[in-house]
């Protein structure tokens, strides 16, 4: 049942003129990082981490060495994210750029693989574990900058231009998403016509509303032109491909034209042989 979908993704990707990735922890569970949501997710065996989870953003803003001092204790989640190596699907998107047929890879995962498996244009919707961001100025540094690995005792980095207090380049619950990334994110899902959605639950807002609005963007520019605040023009929804170990709220909604169901490391690499026989035609 895969094959002719292989096929078929294929075909539709070397006819597309624009066409961009969406990825989720999904296809970083053969790196060795646990999803959150799969059946052997993170939160799936502890859903208490995930309560716990809630909670880190408001750490920061209330105090943020106590924000420090929790990172530091789960450290060890963010060590393994920091050591871990891209895989066969990673590898499959950066050869897919190098094509010339995908243009850029929004992923809301944190563990930067996308870049370390050659991808160049990668947007990092929930921001990067191997960098921190001042929320005063903007402004990232390189973890490495500040050797927090190394800390004794939890200490409180400070923003190198500002002054004010840094927290990891991640966006934890009830943070808002960068205006930088949430903007070309949003320039990136419009100008698309074919959206491949990789091993992603779907579930985590504004990230999923991204393939909601590719696939009814013609709805959308009527509802923002009846505010006056949109310039109109017609633009076809998007072709929309799943591929993930299990169906999600996209294929049950109608919102992916297909899905392919299976493992983003196996799927992936053979699209891409796929495209390249296309291409030699
Ligand atoms: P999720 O855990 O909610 O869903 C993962 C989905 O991928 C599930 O549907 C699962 O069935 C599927 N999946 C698992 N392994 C797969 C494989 N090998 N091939 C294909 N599909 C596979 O993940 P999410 O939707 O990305 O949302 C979780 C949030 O947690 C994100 O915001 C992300 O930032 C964060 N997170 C990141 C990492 C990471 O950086 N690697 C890891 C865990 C969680």
């Amino acid at each position: 049942m895969g094959e002719p979908l292989i096929e078929r993704a294929a075909a539709d990707l070397v006819k597309s003129k624009y066409a961009i990735a969406l990825t989720g922890a999904g296809i970083s569970t053969e790196s060795g990082i646990p999803d959150f949501r799969g059946p052997n997710g993170i939160w799936t065996r502890n859903p208490e981490a995930e309560m716990a989870a809630y909670q880190t953003y408001d750490k920061f803003l209330r105090d943020p060495k106590e924000y420090w001092q929790a990172v530091s204790s789960g450290i060890s989640f963010y060590s393994i994210l920091r050591q871990a190596e891209p895989n066969s699907g990673h590898h499959a998107l950066a050869e897919l750029e190098k094509l010339g047929i995908l243009k850029c890879v929004i992923t809301q995962n944190i563990d930067g693989l996308h870049r370390k498996a050659g991808s160049r244009r990668v947007l990092e919707y929930h921001g990067a574990v191997n960098r921190l961001r001042c929320p005063s100025c903007s402004s990232r540094f390189e973890f490495e900058e500040y050797e927090l690995d190394n800390m004794d005792e939890p200490l409180l980095p400070l923003c190198k231009k500002c002054q004010n207090p840094l927290k990891l380049d991640v966006v934890h619950f009830n943070e808002p998403i960068p205006s930088d990334v949430a903007h070309q994110s949003l320039e990136e899902t419009w100008k698309c016509d074919l959206m491949l959605i990789c091993g992603t639950s779907a579930v985590v807002y504004p990230f999923a509303q991204l393939p909601r609005i590719a696939r009814q963007r013609e709805a959308e520019q009527e509802k923002k032109a009846k505010s006056g605040l949109y310039f109109v023009k017609e633009v076809a929804a998007a072709a929309i491909v799943e591929i993930n170990a299990e169906p999600t709220p996209l294929t049950r909604d109608g919102i992916s034209d297909y899905i392919i169901q299976g493992k983003t490391g196996d799927i992936l690499p053979q699209v891409v042989e796929m495209v390249k026989q296309l291409l030699d035609r």
